[in-house]
C-alpha cells in the first residue's frame, strides 16, 4: 500500500505526501515550507503537484516547490492554478509520476465551481480538497446546493472502503453538528469518541472512509427521514426535497456553535 503521510499546514490544513521510496507527489500544497522541510529531513524528490481546487490554502505553495522542483502540476481546467501543467476534468485520468498512483478525476463543482477530486479504485484512496470532509461539507463559495449535494452523492457512491483524505481537520466540530442534527444516530457516539481519542493523542483523525461517512455525516444523509426533519424544524418550514434538506442543513452549519 501506497504511504499516504499528512502534512500540517496553517492552523487545520493538512497537505497530502504520497511516498513511493525516496519519491513524492503532494496533494493541495497551500504552503511550500512544511512541504519542503519534510523533504529535507526524509531525503525525499518532488515527483508531482495535485490540486483540487484554487483556493490559496491549497494551491498557494506550488511557486515554491517548483522553484526547487521541475514537476508537472495536476489542477482542475475550470481554474486558475498557479503553474498547471496539466488541466483535468471528469473521465480523465492520471499516473502520478515517481509514484505510479493511478487516479481518475470527478468533478464536484460547489465549493468552487471548477473543484475536482481524485480517486483511485486500486489504492481505495479519495483526495477531496473542501468538498467532503469528515463529517462535514465544505461550504458553497461559488456554487448552488443542487451542485454541491450532486457533487457529495457522486463521492458517496463510491466503494464502503474507500479512504477520504480531505483538506481541513474539522472532524470534531463537524461531529458536534451531527449530534445536533441525528442525536438518535447510533453510529455516532463511537465515531466521537474514536475520533476524539486520536485527537487527544495528537493525531489527524483522517483517513475516514465513504461507509462511516455514508453513515454518521448529515451532509450525504439528506434523504433520511429523521434527517430531514431536523432540517425542517430547524427551518420552522416543510422543506420541498432533499436539495433543500441539504441546503437547510448547511445554512444550519454555518450558524452551528
Ligand atoms: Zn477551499
Ligand atoms: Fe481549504
Amino acid at each position: 500500500m501506497t504511504p499516504i503521510i499528512p502534512i500540517p499546514a496553517f492552523t487545520d490544513n493538512y497537505i497530502w505526501l504520497i511516498r513511493d521510496g525516496r519519491r513524492a507527489a503532494v496533494v493541495d500544497p497551500g504552503d511550500a515550507a512544511p512541504v519542503l522541510a519534510y523533504l529535507d529531513s526524509n531525503a525525499l524528490e518532488l515527483t508531482a503537484i495535485i490540486a483540487t481546487h484554487h483556493h490559496g490554502d491549497h494551491v498557494g505553495g506550488i511557486p515554491e516547490l517548483r522553484r526547487r522542483f521541475d514537476v508537472p502540476v495536476y489542477g482542475p481546467a475550470r481554474e486558475a492554478i498557479p503553474g498547471r501543467t496539466h488541466a483535468l476534468a471528469q473521465d480523465d485520468s492520471i499516473v502520478v509520476p515517481g509514484v505510479g498512483l493511478p487516479l481518475a478525476v470527478i468533478d464536484i463543482p460547489g465549493h468552487t465551481a471548477g473543484h475536482i477530486a481524485f480517486f483511485s479504485a486500486d489504492a481505495e484512496v479519495l483526495f477531496c480538497g473542501d468538498t467532503l470532509f469528515a463529517a462535514g461539507c465544505g461550504r458553497l463559495f461559488e456554487g448552488t446546493p443542487a451542485q454541491m449535494w450532486a457533487s457529495l452523492s457522486k463521492l458517496a457512491a463510491l466503494p464502503a472502503a474507500t479512504r477520504v483524505y480531505c483538506g481541513h481537520e474539522y472532524t470534531m466540530a463537524n461531529l458536534r453538528f451531527a449530534a445536533a442534527v441525528e442525536p438518535g444516530n447510533a453510529g455516532l457516539p463511537g465515531r466521537i469518541l474514536r475520533e476524539q481519542a486520536k485527537r487527544d493523542a495528537g493525531l489527524p483523525t483522517l483517513p475516514s472512509t465513504i461507509g462511516e461517512e455514508r453513515a454518521t455525516n448529515p451532509f450525504l444523509r439528506a434523504e433520511v427521514p429523521g434527517v430531514a426533519a431536523a432540517a425542517s424544524a430547524h427551518a420552522g418550514r416543510a422543506l420541498g426535497g432533499v436539495v433543500e434538506v441539504f441546503a437547510q442543513l448547511r445554512e444550519w452549519k454555518n450558524g452551528f456553535r
